[in-house]
């Protein structure tokens, strides 16, 4: 009896670990047997031990159609819309592996519904002044944030809407971190707002429907980015800053930090952003080979309310025993094996959700990936949210220390 007594799951008989049980109106379910329902279900408290049977009995059946699916048309970038157009299905995925995912597959004639919508978002960037005070720049500069958002409402047994958005990026004025080979990439934009459009002209047609992409007024023109050899290198601080056109969750830094204030002053590095406490959390271990102190410290700065302990920092000792130290450059775009894990500069990071990163989003975790060029699937970093303060901190990190392969010029078989 009380707080302790074991459960076990009313769906597959397994007992419930500590934390891990998933109440259902009349029962309780483990974390694996959620990780089976659909990722755009969301009745779970209100749902029954039978309907959730029902429910895992219809996924395993959507597992032949899935591998029956075949993609005539994709529709966006980081969630695509994918259409069989001989067999009048669609499937919406973030995963590039989505054959392996299960996603639901769903008939053109259960579509009831479809909004589309280019949001902005627009935060002033500050920098120093002498004092260490933050202030605005002269004249102020602004981080432009879009997202290309899709509501396609269902006439679905287990789900009403899928919602997602097909890419996000943001647009900087601030030289600091112009990547130049992503200045002036306007395409990228344009190419995302096609998308956008020919997912709301595929569901009009459809529905005989003649709903407009909604465009925030304020968007400006992209093809006025300016092109690389029109911003001067050196430019003097009061010229207009260039600005740029990247995807939200790839960080550009112009180098790797070598202390807690460097680390904290890359690029759009925010406690309000667990993407980007993730990428930083990438770039402190970089720092671990040549100073372990300053590594420690930068991770103990991104962990916020709990330091490492010295548990941890014996784990994290241990991984880099051995001399393997390009674990943590291996996720940096270009890094490879073949180059000794070598980053191109500016260095570049790319942080990636899967469809189950925010199942324990309502307990105050996210889940996030980052790709190394020397390993097969994608390694997470578990980030936890500070509701008081609305700031994300790095929770876990060792399934970024994990083994990848051994570079080249370290290895005996090459
Ligand atoms: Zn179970």
């Amino acid at each position: 009896m009380g707080l302790f007594d074991k459960k076990f799951c009313d769906i597959c008989g397994n007992k419930i670990g500590l934390l891990g049980n998933k109440k259902l109106e009349d029962g309780n379910m483990c974390k694996d047997c959620q990780k089976l329902l659909s990722p755009w279900f969301s009745d779970r408290r209100h749902s029954t031990v039978e309907e959730i049977k029902q429910q895992l009995a219809y996924r395993e059946a959507n597992k032949a159609r899935v591998a029956d699916f075949h993609v005539s048309r994709s529709l966006g970038s980081s969630c695509k819309l994918l259409l069989d157009e001989g067999k009048h299905q669609f499937i919406v995925t973030r995963s590039s592996n989505w054959q392996g995912t299960n996603p639901d597959v769903v008939d053109f004639d259960q579509l009831t519904g479809c909004t589309t919508r280019i949001t902005e978002d627009k935060d002033e960037l500050k920098t120093k002044d002498a004092e260490g005070k933050e202030t605005s720049y002269m004249p102020p500069r602004f981080r432009y944030s879009y997202d290309f958002k899709v509501l396609l409402t269902v006439n679905h047994p287990y789900f009403d809407d899928m919602r997602f958005d097909t890419a996000s990026f943001v647009r900087e004025e601030t030289p600091a971190s112009a990547d130049p080979a992503l200045m002036g990439h306007g395409d990228v934009f344009t190419a995302a707002k096609a998308d956008l459009l020919a997912i709301q002209a595929w569901a009009n047609e459809l529905l005989g429907t003649d709903t407009k992409t909604e465009i925030e007024d304020t968007m400006p023109e992209v093809t006025a980015v300016p092109a690389p050899e029109a911003a001067p290198a050196a430019a003097p601080a009061e010229a207009p800053a260039p600005a740029y056109v990247t995807d939200k969750n790839l960080f550009v830094f112009p180098a790797l930090p070598k202390t807690r204030e460097e680390l904290l002053a890359l690029p759009r590095i925010s406690f309000q952003d667990p993407f980007s406490i993730a990428a930083a959390a990438v770039a402190a271990f970089t720092r671990f080979p040549e100073d372990p102190e300053a590594c420690y410290d930068m991770l103990d700065a991104l962990k916020g309310p709990q330091p490492l302990s010295t548990m941890d920092k014996s784990f994290i000792r241990d991984r880099f025993y051995d001399g393997k130290d390009y674990v943590p450059r291996s996720y940096f775009d270009g890094a490879v094996p073949e180059n000794d894990y070598t980053p191109q500069l500016p260095i570049r990071i790319r942080v990636k959700e899967s469809v189950h990163s925010r199942d324990l989003y309502d307990q105050g975790y996210i889940t996030l990936y980052v790709k190394s060029g020397g390993a097969d699937s994608d390694r997470a970093l578990v980030l936890r949210h500070k509701p008081s303060t609305d700031e994300w901190f790095l929770w876990n990190h060792t399934g970024i220390l994990a083994d990848v392969r051994v570079p080249v010029s370290a290895d005996p078989w090459a």
